[in-house]
């Protein structure tokens, strides 16, 4: 058995149907008496739902989060938190109102309550990503940890079924990447694994029934478990391009990682055979940047990053940063590989599996 290290981070979960309603003991737990919701401007109902929950414990409610936490738009919201002395968060809602809560949360280390409406996960991880000029940086800190979650499954049956998708995507790419992670154990693996196993499963559901609570239960556990590998395993070559593609070209973060998952892991898949043999059994299917790539074509989730946004000559450019930034992946990088495999995901081909430099070094 390999040596591995585990070390839990504090959250508390609340997880089920109608869990929102505990929201006032929960700030209560936490000591606040006046709590800012943070939202994006779509989300202003369930905010509203959400002042009205906490009754004497409510505060402002800054509705201005956006994608990719823009450095200005957490300076917006901490003006509000000064002048309106706020002594605890709520975001309700995607990784977008959860990453203003964080970025606050950074500034301030005040405590968070969050309620995600997407499967996005980023409530389960100690990592915040901030845009600031064009580029997204990424950091890691016990302060941007919410201290409690609230999983409401009736929260998320309103999330459309494209957003449902690719959000869906996005918390399978964190078990995907949890697998090859650089310091494995068994905890890990096995949350990784069925966050897979659950989420390949509820998409084709939720797609046919979007209100089934039983689908929308399970993908709504899965994007825990997602967030909670994340948190526990880091992630690699995967995440970092999606950053730097949503940093650079502005791409949309879910629709990002839904056209690369199955790219990267084609890419990564020799050098990471244990992965890749778990993600078969999760995903009933003996290739799984192939069952990825045919899970999304089939439901109708984007294909390509040319009909995202993203322009072709950016490819150079985003090779280049991920060769300069370096950091852990199971291959390394390989600027021609890295060419080519994102010049299949702007086109929206197959992910194809090209031999790696140690492969071809190996037959020599
Ligand atoms: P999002 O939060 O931007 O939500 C997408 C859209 O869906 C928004 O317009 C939102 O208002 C709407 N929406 C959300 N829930 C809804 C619902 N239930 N019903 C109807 N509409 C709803 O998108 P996202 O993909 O959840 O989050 C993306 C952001 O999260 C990115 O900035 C990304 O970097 C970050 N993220 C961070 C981490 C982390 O660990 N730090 C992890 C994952 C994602």
């Amino acid at each position: 058995m390999t040596p591995s290290i585990h070390q839990s981070l504090p959250s508390r979960v609340v997880f089920g149907p109608g869990a929102l309603a505990s929201l006032r003991d929960e700030a209560a737990a936490l000591g606040c008496r006046r709590m800012l919701v943070v939202c994006t401007r779509s989300q202003q109902e369930v905010a509203r739902r959400a002042l009205q929950l906490l009754g004497a414990l409510g505060g402002p409610v800054f509705p201005g989060a956006a994608m990719h936490t823009p450095v200005e738009v957490t300076e917006a919201a901490m003006s509000l938190v000064e002048g309106e002395r706020a002594d605890g968060i709520v975001a309700i809602g995607g990784g977008s109102a959860i990453g203003l809560g964080k970025a606050i949360a950074l500034r301030t280390d005040l405590p968070q309550i969050v309620a995600p409406t997407t499967y996005a996960g980023s409530e389960m991880t100690p990592v915040l990503g901030q845009t600031e000029a064009g580029r997204k940086t990424t950091q890691r800190s016990p302060k941007v940890l919410p201290e409690t979650v609230i999983y409401d499954v009736e929260l998320s049956l309103s999330l459309p079924v494209a957003t449902s998708l690719t959000s869906g995507f996005n918390a399978m790419a964190h078990g995907a990447e949890a697998l090859y992670a650089e310091h494995p154990n068994p905890l890990l693996l096995a949350a990784a694994e069925e966050t897979v196993r659950l989420m390949a499963h509820a998409l084709p559901r939720i797609v046919i029934a979007p209100q089934d609570p039983e689908a929308r239960s399970a993908a709504l556990q899965a994007a825990w478990l997602g967030g909670w590998s994340l948190a526990n395993g880091g992630s690699g070559l995967h995440h970092r391009l999606c950053h730097i593609l949503g940093g650079a070209f502005g791409l949309p973060h879910a629709e990002t990682h839904t056209i690369l998952l199955p790219h990267v892991l084609a890419y990564n898949a020799s050098e990471a055979p244990e992965a890749m043999a778990r993600l078969s059994r999760a995903l009933d299917a003996p290739s799984p940047a192939d069952a990825l790539h045919d899970l999304a074509d089939s439901l109708g989730a984007p294909l390509a990053l040319k009909d995202i946004g993203m322009p072709k000559q950016g490819i150079d450019q985003a090779v280049a940063i991920v060769i300069q930034q370096g950091g852990w992946n199971p291959r390394a990088p390989d600027s021609t590989a890295l060419t080519r495999m994102l010049g299949r995901a702007w086109a929206g081909e197959r992910p194809r599996q090209e031999r790696s430099v140690r492969q071809r070094l190996s037959s020599l």
